[in-house]
């Protein structure tokens, strides 16, 4: 019999799998049923367009079984099932490579990030000396045994199975001292930890638990009759199978919403913010949305993903679907359940379907009026949302021709020079002295630095506050803002502030015209490296300044000539 070798990657992973002293060892169990979860769901969605397959949804289950004479643990599906190229592709190799780069990248200690992202199936190897797979897949005519000890490799060979789907038989490892496997053979250990983790998966987690009842008592039993017990085993279902976005919110406590979100989503640190909603009229639909509290590594790249789980009236039909989210909200994270829908619907169709539009529109309005909420009751977690996730809702003012503005302009926060903390444009606009006509900014590398401008004393010294802009983004999205409130957004580095008084102005005027010599002299000596040589009536501590004029400022040019063409 062959041995495979797993892919390297897999192997290193696998090695710190088996070896890692990784506390949180119980949410192989999870990870396990939430495969057979998947499972189920794909033979069922499978089920509604191929009518030879011949299942209802009540027919898909997953069961669970300890043995303690074997010290073995079988989880038993009927989905959708593995052929034998599947076995090798879906095992052999590690689906979430990106957990890996995570862990060099940060170069942690912390084995915890293991579990945190979910290595699904691979987690099996922290309670298991050996895991075996028996599957058969939709419509093969044979089932397959893959086998694995651990990093070694794993043999692949034919096997016996009446029924679709697939048993994963764990032989746990041996207790030592300090590790205890054996509590994955009790049953109230499994069936609390089905209900810690998996109560929300929509398919029946069945197990047989031995209980003990009282015998009837005999029609001929005496006075000193003593009540006696046996014992029987009973198929229990462990889950209540209530999705966690049905369950009414008073009813969910705040860490049952986190630890979905921490298990689904496959983040590690708790949500910033929980969004439920449940919308009847054009668009009837359940959603359970989440503010992630920290950015995911690779959210600002080519690889990041955006998307909603979509649910048909509680069966999953997209894992992923992009046509939820404005990319300006692509970060947040969740599950929409809608009954419109119907179940047997395409990709394609999907992204013409009427119904997507007004669900997207919806939701978008929805997302929108929590941040604000956030912003006004909970600063200081807005401000770390701002802190995670600004730079792309920026991006969103400037994308698309300044389409969203209007609805985004309101979340924008900028570092006030005169406040020295973040501020809204709300709150800018609010404290504006009379007389005071636009709002200032300076957009440069560091906040010290801008401040010290001269232009910036000039704006501070009439009383006027300034907004520091370091991100390359801001005089993009300003720009596209063009004003707030309609106070006129003014760049303090792109010419004339017009902040001088009258007298100022005389006086610049008439030294104008007596140094003109002096000032065409200067201009040469420059040699074409400034347009022009002018007083400035209100420069403070400074001799000189440097200003530009038209459209683009000293800055956007740095950012544009960064840019690949
Ligand atoms: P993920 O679930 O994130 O894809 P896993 O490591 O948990 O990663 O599983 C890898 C793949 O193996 C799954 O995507 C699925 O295709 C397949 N798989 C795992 N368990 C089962 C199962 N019980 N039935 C069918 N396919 C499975
Ligand atoms: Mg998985």
């Amino acid at each position: 019999m062959a041995m495979h070798q797993f892919k390297a990657e897999s192997k290193k992973l696998l090695d710190l799998m088996i070896n890692s002293i990784y506390t949180n060892r119980e949410i192989f169990l999870r990870e396990l049923i939430s495969n057979a979860s998947d499972a189920c769901d794909k033979r069922y969605f499978k089920s509604l367009t191929d009518t030879s397959i011949g299942i209802t949804k009540d027919d898909l289950k997953i069961h669970i079984q300890p043995d303690k004479d074997s010290r073995t643990l079988t989880i038993t599906d009927n989905g959708i099932g593995m052929t034998k190229e599947e076995l090798e592709k879906n095992l052999g190799t590690i689906a979430r490579s990106g957990s890996l780069d995570f862990k060099t990248e940060n170069q942690s200690d912390n084995i915890d990030i293991i579990g945190q992202f979910g290595v699904g199936f691979y987690s099996a190897f922290m309670v298991a000396k050996k895991v075996t797979v028996i599957s058969r897949a939709q419509g093969a005519d044979t089932a397959w045994k893959w086998e694995s000890t651990g990093v070694e490799g794993y043999t692949l060979t034919e096997a016996d199975k009446e029924d679709v789907g697939t048993e994963i038989i764990l032989v746990l490892k041996d207790d030592t001292d300090t590790d205890k496997y054996s509590e994955y053979l009790e049953d109230y250990e499994l069936a609390n930890l089905v209900k810690k983790y998996s109560d929300y998966i929509r398919f029946p987690i069945t197990m047989y638990r031995e209980k003990s009842r009282q015998k009837p008592k005999p029609e001929d039993a005496g006075d000193d009759y003593k009540p006696e017990y046996e014992t029987y085993t009973e198929l229990e279902t462990l889950n209540s199978m209530v999705p966690i976005w049905k369950r009414p919110k008073n009813e969910v406590k705040d860490e049952d919403y986190n630890e979905f979100y921490k298990n689904k989503f496959m983040d590690y640190t708790d949500p910033l913010r929980v969004i439920t909603s449940r919308t009847e009229g054009t668009a009837t639909y359940t959603a359970l949305l989440f503010i992630p509290g920290s950015t995911p590594y690779d959210y600002y790249t080519k690889e990041y993903e955006k998307g909603l789980a979509l649910y048909a009236s509680g069966v999953m039909i997209m894992e992923k679907c992009a046509d939820l989210l404005p990319d300006y909200f692509s970060f947040v994270k969740g599950v929409v359940d809608s009954e419109d829908l119907s179940l047997n619907i395409s990709r394609e169709t999907l992204q013409k379907d009427n119904q997507l539009k007004l669900m997207r529109n919806s939701l978008e309005k929805k997302i929108k009026n929590e941040l604000h909420a956030m912003l006004i009751n909970d600063r200081e977690k807005y401000e770390t949302f701002w802190k995670n996730f600004g730079r792309q809702i920026k991006f969103g003012i400037y994308g698309d021709y300044g389409m969203h503005k209007d609805l985004l302009g309101d979340l924008l926060m900028f570092y006030s020079a005169k406040e020295k903390k973040l501020v809204t444009l709300d709150e800018y606009v609010e404290k504006m002295p009379e007389g005071q006509k636009c709002i200032y900014f300076a957009a440069g590398d560091d906040t010290d630095r801008l401040g010290k401008l001269p232009n910036a004393q000039l704006v501070l010294s009439k009383g006027y506050d300034l907004l520091l802009c370091t991100e390359d983004v801001d005089e993009f999205c300003l720009q596209m803002m063009r004003d707030y409130k309609e106070k006129e957004f003014k760049n303090i580095n792109s010419g004339d502030l017009g902040l001088e008084t009258e007298d100022e102005k005389k006086a610049a005027e008439a030294a104008e015209t007596e140094n003109k010599d002096l000032f065409e002299e200067i201009k040469k000596d420059l040699n074409g490296k400034v347009k022009e040589v002018k007083v400035n009536p209100t420069l403070q501590e400074h001799p000189v300044t440097l200003s530009a004029e038209g459209g683009i400022s000293m800055e956007m040019e740095k950012v544009l000539r960064r840019m690949p063409n």
